[in-house]
């Protein structure tokens, strides 16, 4: 974040690295904690850069203490929100990349915002370490991020991949590439270039359908242009150079796409790929009619006893509106 100031301030190696210790791994809470820096290179840095780009506006906590949700201010004055989920040792962030979405897709609380401002990479940060932070203050850490909240990474590619480098680069916050998951409704060309970068980050592809009629029904402007044999096409060959698994989310709507014949369907897709579905349970949004499903658990049975890995997603933070799908600043009438 202090290249330009490193620049202009003709800085010493030593004294970026100081920075990157203070700011990326104690934590430190202010520019003024920048103990290591002179009082007055940390005033310029207070006079020419903000300590973080989004500003808290609302805390809500789930009912059983394990979901977090902050409304983030943008400096455009759009809101954002993310996400801590805590599960006995696990503690995962999920971040927004935009306040909004473009992609519509019909079954989406996000997706009926619109899109209001994509991210900028500090901003994409500024979420990931006010939880890290939080979870400072009660001596512990986060230890799995989801790039899973409002937005689509892949529209908005170099901010997103960025946001990687820095979270995983060893001199900030050195997290483990393993532990990060991006999710993506599944832009081809985009995802070519993102999976090229080769980051080493889990890939998580939006499916939600077992072919391309349905898919064009509920996820109509990502889909028609990035059929599912295209998608494949990518995945295939990303899987074959990397031996890497890639998850499949399918958010299950009752009457929708949750039938055994669309389980038997799904399975014929998957058959003979390195594959994990991961089932989403429809979370109610107050925005659409659809419907949760009833049929969760035999929708998984089907694709297990046909050879395909699949999950079910635990959800959290329904109370609080903090559940996948459900992120949707409220000023939006639903
Ligand atoms: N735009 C990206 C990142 C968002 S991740 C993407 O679509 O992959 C959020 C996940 O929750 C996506 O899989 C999304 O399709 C799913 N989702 C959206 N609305 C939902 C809802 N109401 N209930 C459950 N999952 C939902
Ligand atoms: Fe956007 Fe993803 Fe929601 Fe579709 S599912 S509208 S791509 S956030």
């Amino acid at each position: 974040m202090i290249n330009e100031f490193a620049k202009t301030h003709n800085l010493k190696k030593y004294q970026v690295d100081q920075f990157n210790i203070g700011y990326y791994k104690t934590l430190i809470s202010s520019f003024d904690e920048l103990s290591t820096w002179s009082k007055q290179l940390r005033e310029d840095l207070k006079k020419e850069l903000l300590f973080s780009k989004l500003t808290v506006e609302k805390t809500e906590t789930s009912n059983d203490g394990s979901t977090t949700k902050v409304l983030f201010k943008t400096g455009k004055n759009n809101y954002i929100e993310s996400v801590l989920m805590r599960d006995k040792s696990r503690n995962t962030v999920c971040v927004s990349c935009m306040s909004g979405c473009p992609v519509g897709c019909i079954f989406c609380a996000t997706g009926q915002m619109g899109l209001n401002e994509i991210l900028d990479e500090q901003e994409i940060l500024d979420q990931i370490l006010y939880f890290a932070r939080e979870l400072k203050k009660e001596n512990s850490s986060i230890t799995n991020i989801v790039y899973m909240g409002m937005g689509e990474p892949m529209l908005n590619l170099e901010n997103v991949a960025q946001s990687i480098e820095a979270i995983t680069d060893t001199d900030k916050l050195a997290f483990s590439k393993r532990r990060v998951t991006l999710s993506t409704s599944g832009y081809v060309q985009n995802l070519r270039a993102f999976l090229g970068k080769n980051l080493g980050v889990k890939v998580a592809i939006s499916l939600h359908a077992p072919n391309q009629k349905l898919r064009d029904i509920l996820m109509p402007n990502v889909s028609k242009n990035n059929t599912l044999i295209d998608l494949f096409e990518v995945l295939d060959g990303y899987v074959k150079d990397t031996n890497k698994r890639i998850t499949y989310e399918y958010v299950l709507i009752k009457g929708v796409n949750d039938s055994i014949s669309d389980a038997k369907e799904l399975v014929e897709l998957l058959k003979g790929r390195l594959a994990l579905v991961n089932l989403i349970n429809y979370n109610e949004n107050g925005c659409f009619e659809f419907k949760k499903s009833d049929n969760t658990l035999l929708f998984q049975d089907i694709l297990l006893k046909n050879g395909i890995n699949c999950t079910i997603r635990k959800s959290y933070g329904g109370d609080i509106k903090g559940a996948c799908g459900q992120l949707s600043v409220n000023y939006i009438q639903c």
